[in-house]
């Protein structure tokens, strides 16, 4: 028997309806556990808003005017009274609700008209958007339109909630991708401990249908099994940072090996035959914005099949000089590529190999795997080897250290050589540190911060926001910490546009955002920008780190915060700066 979408959406508003995660693990897991292994996978993307994997680029995104115009269509109203019911109630997927309240209650009223709803099973719900995510060419805006409004009007109104929701991207259940696996293992294996495998496994193919139906078709043990494949974005790993370079020696116990940290983009690029894709660290498909990497990659390459890592940066070959990272940032459009290859012409500078010769080598310890990859391609004008040296001193580490900042990299990397200095795959653990000129300076140190909300701007710069709450990631709960406010170093340009991105994602304040501050706006969690700041302090205003010191109400907070002008959007908001990270500098600056 397959499940209905009836019963998931009234799962989903259970969910709504708590604040308490362990909660919510076991509500979703109650309804998960009903579902077949047919089923389990599309059940999984619709619960994070997904329909497909983030790396596949089929998004169902639609406007969210579209949206609108299909609710009016199914419900018979005007869509001008439909934008009104949302500016009350502050919600399009509330207002269908609404609207099919209404509607049905008229129904029942008239004795003529028919009961319209049809029972939809989940698979029904999740092909009907599938269609509108693949819809595409001319008239297809009209074609999706008519397509959603018929899947609304025969929908009952709680499901209306969760379609609208899903179409617009909104699903705002608080549930977490985390918080998902947690739901999973307590639905196949009973408890909640075997959330490590599955996450294991999602980190090393970015897909949840594989893992949750492997689990339900095959058991645990075989997720356990599951490796690494070509043409699945492996989740990057990150790095932690240090300020100084003893303590990088220390973190490797007196022998590290160093590269330079260069400020571009990471990629991630999967060979396959003559096949290659390539993976921000989103990851997101950003094949088709670098046709030019893809030439430079067949001319390089000396094996068919593998997944290597680096860093692609704008580069001016006649000054031999990297160039900065506002330059390559321009080559993420999806427009007008061809023009941007002889614009900013770019270089790749690779740092590590993650599967050859038909296999996964992330097991393997980090100088092993650069071997590897010494051995996967050969250097050419355009693609090489990060420069890297291992160092047992603080002398060498200075040294490199300048050396990387003279050839316009932000500072160095420090990596593990033993063999357990393994590729932690979407972890940011200690097997890679992170060493920047910025954090050097006591007074500059740099944070890559979420947006969580805002207050409106005064004088001309009424009518936008002005301030903005910024938030770190607190990755053990999947939530986002407050951690200052900031008003200073945005451009009237940062403003316009940060307005334009940030409206659409306007909501009220989100579930997984910890916040004694009030804001006239919350958004979405899910604009990065980079900032500086003088200090960070104790503060009871800010719930970042909150529980880690012995006064139980202090928090931390950055002080004289300042925009950098560099809006981080390869950058998915769980990677922001993490509380942890801001913890570890606060604590070595004491
Ligand atoms: P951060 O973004 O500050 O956490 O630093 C990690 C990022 O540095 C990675 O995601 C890469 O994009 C970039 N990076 C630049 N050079 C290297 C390198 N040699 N090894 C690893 N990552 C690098």
């Amino acid at each position: 028997m397959r499940l209905k979408f009836k019963e998931l959406s009234q799962c989903y508003f259970k969910l709504e309806k708590t604040q308490k995660k362990l909660e919510m693990v076991d509500i979703l897991a109650e309804t998960l556990s009903k579902a077949s292994s047919e089923e389990i996978g599309k059940i999984s993307l619709l619960t994070i808003g997904k329909i497909y994997p983030d790396f596949l680029g089929i998004e169902l995104m639609l406007a969210e005017k579209m949206a609108t115009k299909a609710l009016a269509i199914s419900t018979g109203k005007n869509e001008k009274n439909v934008a009104k019911i949302v500016e009350e109630v502050g919600d399009l997927g509330q207002t269908a609700q609404i609207l099919l309240e209404k509607k049905s209650q008229s129904t029942l009223l008239s004795f003529t008209a028919q009961k319209e709803e049809k029972d939809y099973e989940i698979i029904d719900v999740w092909n009907i958007l599938d269609s509108i995510a693949q819809t595409s060419g001319e008239g297809s805006s009209d074609k999706k339109i008519r397509i959603l409004s018929g899947l609304i009007s025969k929908a009952s109104p709680l499901e209306a909630r969760y379609i609208v929701r899903m179409v617009i991207g909104q699903l705002r259940l608080g549930v977490a991708i985390q918080l998902l696996l947690e739901a999973l293992a307590k639905a196949k294996t009973g408890t909640r401990d075997k959330k490590n495998i599955l996450e294991r496994a999602y980190n090393i193919t970015s897909d949840i249908c594989f893992v949750s139906e492997t689990l339900f078709k095959e058991g645990i043990e075989a997720v356990a099994e599951i490796k690494a494949q070509i043409m699945n974005p492996i989740k990057v790993m990150l790095a932690q940072r240090v300020s100084s370079a003893e303590e990088l020696l220390e973190r490797f116990d007196g022998k590290v090996s160093l590269e330079y940290k260069y400020d571009g983009l990471r990629v991630q690029l999967h060979k396959k035959g003559d096949k290659i894709k390539l993976f921000s660290r989103r990851p997101e498909d950003i094949t088709k914005q670098f046709p030019d990497v893809i030439e430079f990659i067949h001319d390089a390459a000396l094996k068919d099949n593998f997944i290597i890592e680096g860093e692609i940066v704008a580069y001016d070959s006649k000054k031999e000089k990297i160039l900065p990272f506002q330059q390559v940032s321009q080559r993420k459009r999806k427009h007008d590529i061809e023009q941007k290859i002889t614009e900013i012409p770019v270089r790749v500078y690779l740092f590590d190999a993650l599967y050859a010769d038909n296999k996964s080598i992330l097991d393997e310890g980090y100088l092993k795997r650069r071997e590897v990859l010494s051995n996967i391609l050969k250097e050419t004008e355009s693609i090489k080897f990060s420069h890297q040296t291992i160092a047992d001193n603080t002398d060498e580490i200075d040294s490199f250290f300048h050396h990387a900042l003279e050839n316009s990299c932000e500072g160095v990397m420090g990596k593990g050589v033993g063999e357990d200095s393994i590729y932690q795959a979407g972890a940011r653990g200690w097997n890679w540190v992170k060493y920047k000129a910025d954090y050097v300076d006591k007074l500059s140190d740099s944070f890559d911060l979420v947006i969580l909300g805002a207050e409106f701007g005064k004088g001309k710069r009424a009518g936008k926001y002005g301030t903005f709450l910024l938030g770190c990631f607190d990755v053990e709960e999947s939530i986002y910490q407050t951690f200052t406010r900031v008003a200073t170093g945005f451009s009237d340009d940062d403003l316009a546009h940060f307005f334009e991105i940030l409206k659409p994602l306007e909501r009220e304040k989100p579930k997984e955002v910890l916040s004694d501050i009030d804001c006239s706006v919350w958004f979405d969690p899910k604009i990065v920008i980079e900032i500086t700041g003088a200090e960070i302090t104790k503060s009871q205003m800010h719930t970042c780190s909150r529980g880690y010191f012995d006064n139980e109400n202090d928090g931390l907070a950055l002080r004289f915060p300042r925009f950098t002008g560099k809006l981080v959007d390869d950058r998915p908001p769980e990677q922001a700066t993490s509380n942890e990270e801001i913890r570890t500098i606060y604590l070595l600056k004491q």
